[in-house]
């Protein structure tokens, strides 16, 4: 029975049978791990505080043939300042989510847990919570070798995109007017494509600082929340191929 010890962040906790509760967990040292909690969702469980979402804890865990078990537990930081906010909550729920859906179980990468670690507690009192969340998303995409393209269009090498260009999930950044060629591309203002820059190069501590208008924070989120959508497709696509090779390989 191996057990190890991991720092790590609950991405999410799903009911099992009786009392127990499936984790998925993003550790520093092993990347994304899913573990089971044994009656944790009992009042009395002492392993409770610990495992609840976006928890920041201590785990000692236990090597099981499908799934881990967590041996002990206790809580770093619970962030209280999400728990008191709707709002807030939604945005860590959000946070997590894309995490979750972006990696893969044990590929460990200390800057995407320190990242996600550093919005977490931004987010308990940031003043503009949804641009700490798009330069999240930014510096994420990043993290993971998928950094978009914002200095020029990204088929031609125009580097004038203001007033107007449009961000291109399936081309991994922007495109200028006469590229554009209209499917599945959001509009982005000349402010759009400047905070984006700035949001991607600049210190997150900051981020309270910028004014940007309604508009352009609007647009920012449909470009993000596409090339998201576009970048989590593409890897359950890769990882639906290398399981039909597998199957290939196990038959063979
Ligand atoms: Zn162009």
């Amino acid at each position: 029975m191996k057990l190890y010890g991991v720092q790590a962040v609950v991405l999410n906790s799903r009911q099992m049978r009786d009392a127990d509760r499936v984790l998925t967990l993003y550790s520093r040292e092993k990347g994304k791990i899913q573990a089971v909690a044994h009656g944790v969702s009992k009042p009395t469980s002492r392993k409770r505080g610990a495992v609840q979402p976006f928890c920041h804890s201590e785990f000692m865990l236990r090597r099981g043939r499908e799934l881990d078990t967590v041996s002990q537990c206790e809580g770093r930081d619970i962030f209280p300042g999400l728990w008191n906010d709707l709002d807030r909550m939604g945005y860590a729920a959000y946070v997590s989510e894309i995490v979750d859906g972006l990696t893969v179980d044990g590929e460990p990468n200390k800057a995407v847990f320190d990242l996600l670690l550093g919005t977490l507690g931004k987010l308990e009192t940031a003043n503009v919570p949804d641009l700490t969340v798009r330069g999240f998303e930014l510096r994420l995409v990043s993290l993971l070798g998928y950094r978009p393209h914002l200095d020029s269009c990204v088929s031609c090498g125009n580097e004038s995109l203001n007033p107007v260009a449009v961000f291109s999930a399936a081309n991994g950044g922007l495109l200028c007017k006469s590229c554009a060629a209209g499917t599945g591309e959001v509009p982005c203002t000349g402010e759009t494509v400047a905070v984006m820059r700035l949001l991607l190069n600049w210190d997150p501590a900051k981020v309270g600082r910028l004014r940007v208008s309604i508009r352009s924070r609007d647009e920012m989120r449909k470009a993000m929340g596409e090339y998201l959508q576009w970048l989590t497709e593409k890897r359950s696509r890769s990882m639906h191929f290398l399981e039909s090779v597998k199957e290939y390989r196990t038959t063979d």
